[in-house]
């Protein structure tokens, strides 16, 4: 029931070591706890077999006006996530040119870029790294800091986090300015790391964040 739907596990085998080495000799039929695939049978509301279209997860997103302030339009994914199917299907857009072990580590970008980026690479079996505002993360870290209208930010990242070679497909919810991103593609090349994609779900194309970001693969499944 998972075929039609890239990176699905049967197609990564992120589990591969657990099915060598099952625990207990197990038997597949009715009241089986595996599918005929050998792998842990989903209980509660399993994918359906088609991801949603990108349509109809673009209609799903909220605007917010005005918020977090005066003047912007904030585009609010909740109820994307909150619909299992929906979210599901963002992730199998989201890697449906990512070839499985094509990539080490996905690295996700605070806070929203974290659930996207989760979800994905445990679905393709590669490793999550967190890029944190500053002053969050507990260990050794690298920081980044880039401009905003008014003022700056900085994101830092775990100094072992990636290691030299290793090739990494960034994630975020939403490409604005670019500047949130470009810091962390910084911090990625600082650690060693090659950086072999980009993907947003939402791209707000009237503020030209492309131009501020070297990677060559750069896509997003929603433009505004
Ligand atoms: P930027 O650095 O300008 O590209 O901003 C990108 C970051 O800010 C992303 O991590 C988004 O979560 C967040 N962001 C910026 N603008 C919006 C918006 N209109 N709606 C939702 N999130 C936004």
């Amino acid at each position: 029931m998972w075929a039609h739907i890239p990176h699905w596990p049967q197609n990564s085998r992120p589990f591969a070591s657990f099915v060598d080495r099952p625990s207990a000799p197990f038997r597949l039929g009715a009241g089986s706890q595996r599918g005929f695939d050998g792998f842990p049978r989903l209980k509660h509301n399993p994918p359906r077999m088609i991801p949603a279209t990108i349509q109809e997860i673009e209609r799903t997103i909220r605007n917010v006006p005005d918020f977090p302030k005066p003047g912007i339009q904030f585009k609010d994914i909740t109820p994307v996530l909150a619909d299992g199917h929906l979210f599901g299907s963002v992730i199998a857009h989201l890697l449906s040119d990512v070839k499985p072990g094509s990539v080490d580590k996905i690295v996700g970008i605070d806070a929203r870029g974290f659930i996207f980026g989760a979800a994905a690479a445990a679905q393709i079996g590669a490793g999550f790294v967190p890029v944190r505002k500053k002053g969050k993360l507990p260990w050794a870290t690298h920081e980044q800091s880039y401009d905003l209208e008014y003022g700056s930010n900085t994101v830092a990242i775990h100094t072992d986090a990636i290691h030299p070679g290793e090739r990494v497909l960034l994630v975020d919810d939403l490409l604005a300015t670019g500047g949130t991103a470009a810091a962390a593609l910084k911090l990625v090349e600082r650690l060693g790391g090659t950086v072999v994609g980009v993907r947003f779900v939402i791209e707000l194309l009237f503020l030209n964040g492309r131009e501020r970001i070297t990677a060559t693969d750069v896509r997003s499944l929603i433009a505004y």
